[in-house]
């Protein structure tokens, strides 16, 4: 028999864990047959070829190895000045845009007249309009995995929806956690009724915003890279007009662990109570994330629901609708803890109020006598079932033997509800029947010579009805495509000189020869 492994993440107080240069790493709990054994990994990057700090939670930390850590550390984190930094911005706005210059491969603003001779064989793009310099989001470039589409934005569509909902939710003040879009639009437009803070892993956006407008920062362990500077920034931030008027918007990496993100989430919500203790209301939140991880986001967030409207993404066609999109449309939504019914969605995109849900729903989605909901989420019209009393995928259809209903593909009587998924450690499927196919797989490690490990959201299948189906492929497609959705993660790598970044693309094939797991998706 196989050996299987799961993986959980354990969300103790991080303060105490040993840091990686994203911060505080993540303590996970590795379980071999029932043996288990805990260690410390990146929360940031699921690659170990991006960040190779990992100690074993019963492992001693050396003075050497504290030592060689810390030289790392410092090694990697780029010194940033931040007001240095935003006064070269403020230069630049009173400079013609031919007099602007962005150099790509140093990350940094420049008076095209003044360009010194080291950036002559970089990237470098002439002429940057005000439009631009007050919308790096469209002026920036991924980093790193530029073949693999790394960075995410949403279309403009949809940051103004976005924001549009925020603001009828009555947000003075947006916290923007990695949705740099929704941060510029505000800043740009709506400077006069809407403040906006942004935080982001990618360390870039400093030179584009004033220190109080901007914070590198990770959410997936509520860290600041510039430590009590950023958290004083915050609070500011939090403290405005009485702390009236706050919703946070978020967009985190899809192929993250939730449970790290929720936690994120309520520490910022805690913090806002606590130094706003006249209001009496939670803090609105937008966390935008795909439809399939409902049952993930729900199991950290249950005051959470999941709207209909479908955000769509400028530069990756299975996130967007449209002729060139997903035939379904885009399959990220957005999970709030507001009332649904405080929340109109865009008439002219087909989206109307169902009286009884008490929410706005998708022109495809129909609300279910028999389930007493509008039950239809992936973008196309539910069928109820009544054998299994429930809706269910138009493409599904009932199977009398495995009396349950699946693609009409499906092998009769493969499905052992006794026997472990081989994918996400749940009881009920198989590997090929996992809902988490492809995408957040493999919470389970098939022991093999090079052990690799891969980290992912394992409350799935918790929630989920475990009698499920082999996953249809266009949403199969969305999982395999995700992994690529590595994004801004990695940028924080990245950050340092073009020397070290030649450095580590050369070490990089020789980094992986370790036994310890990899990290990654
Ligand atoms: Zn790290
Ligand atoms: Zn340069
Ligand atoms: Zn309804
Ligand atoms: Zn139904
Ligand atoms: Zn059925
Ligand atoms: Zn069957
Ligand atoms: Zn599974």
């Amino acid at each position: 028999m196989e050996e299987l492994t799961r993986v959980e993440v354990i969300l103790n107080d991080m303060n105490g864990n040993p840091s990686c240069p994203h911060g505080p790493m993540l303590l996970f709990k590795r379980v071999v047959n029932g043996a288990e054994r805990s260690f410390f990994a990146c929360s940031a990057c699921r690659d170990r070829k991006d960040c190779n700090f990992f100690l074993w939670a019963d492992e001693k930390v050396t003075p050497n190895k504290k030592k060689t850590w810390d030289l790392e550390r410092d090694r990697i984190t780029p010194k940033i000045n931040h007001v240095k930094l935003y006064k070269m911005f403020v230069k630049l706005l009173e400079k013609s845009p031919e007099q602007r210059a962005f150099c790509h491969t140093c990350s940094i603003l420049l008076i095209s007249n003044e360009i010194a001779k080291k950036h002559d064989e970089h990237d470098v793009t002439f002429g940057i309009s005000e439009y631009l310099l007050t919308h790096p989001s469209e002026l920036l470039k991924p980093l790193e995995n530029a073949k693999k589409e790394a960075q995410y934005l949403f279309s403009s569509h949809a940051t103004r929806t976005i924001v549009n909902i925020a603001r009828c939710l009555g947000a003075m003040k947006v916290l923007c956690l990695g949705t740099p879009r929704v941060h510029e639009l505000v800043c740009s437009e709506m400077s006069t009724e809407m403040d906006s803070l942004l935080l982001d892993i990618d360390y870039r956006f400093h030179q584009f915003n004033a220190p109080s407008h901007f914070c590198w920062f990770n959410s997936f362990n509520n860290y600041f890279f510039s430590q009590e500077e950023g958290a004083h920034v915050l609070a500011e931030f939090l403290q405005r007009d009485g702390g009236h008027g706050i919703v946070l918007v978020m967009d985190p990496p899809f192929g993250g662990r939730v449970e790290p993100l929720a936690k994120t989430v309520q520490e910022i919500m805690q913090l806002h109570r606590k130094l706003c203790p006249n209001i009496h209301t939670d803090m609105l939140v937008l966390w935008i994330f795909p439809y399939f991880m409902e049952p993930q986001v729900l199991a950290s967030c249950p005051d959470f629901t999941m709207l209909d409207y479908k955000v769509d993404y400028d530069n990756h066609s299975l996130f967007a609708s449209g002729p060139k999109g997903r035939k379904h449309g885009s399959p990220v939504r957005i999970f709030t803890n507001a009332n649904p019914k405080d929340i109109p969605l865009p008439n002219e995109e087909g989206y109307r109020y169902c009286e009884i849900c008490q929410r706005w729903i998708s022109q495809e989605n129909r609300h279910c006598t028999q389930c007493n909901e509008c039950s239809s989420k992936d973008g196309r019209t539910y069928v109820h079932c009544n054998e299994c009393m429930r809706c269910v995928k138009p493409s599904w259809k009932h199977c009398v033997t495995c009396n349950r209903c699946c693609l009409p593909s499906h092998v009769c009587g493969e499905f052992v509800p006794s026997q472990l998924c081989f994918n996400c450690g749940q009881p009920g499927h198989k590997k090929r029947d996992c809902p988490r196919f492809g995408f957040d797989a493999a919470f389970l490690i098939k022991k093999q010579p090079d052990c690799t490990l891969q980290l992912n959201s394992m409350k799935m299948c918790k929630k989920r009805k475990h009698t499920q189906n082999k996953i249809d492929e266009d949403e199969k497609q969305i999982f395999t495509n995700m992994s690529s959705k590595k994004q801004k993660l990695q940028n924080v790598n990245s950050k340092k000189s073009r020397k070290n970044i030649k450095k580590r693309k050369k070490s990089k094939s020789g980094a992986n020869t370790s036994r310890r797991p990899t990290l990654q998706l």
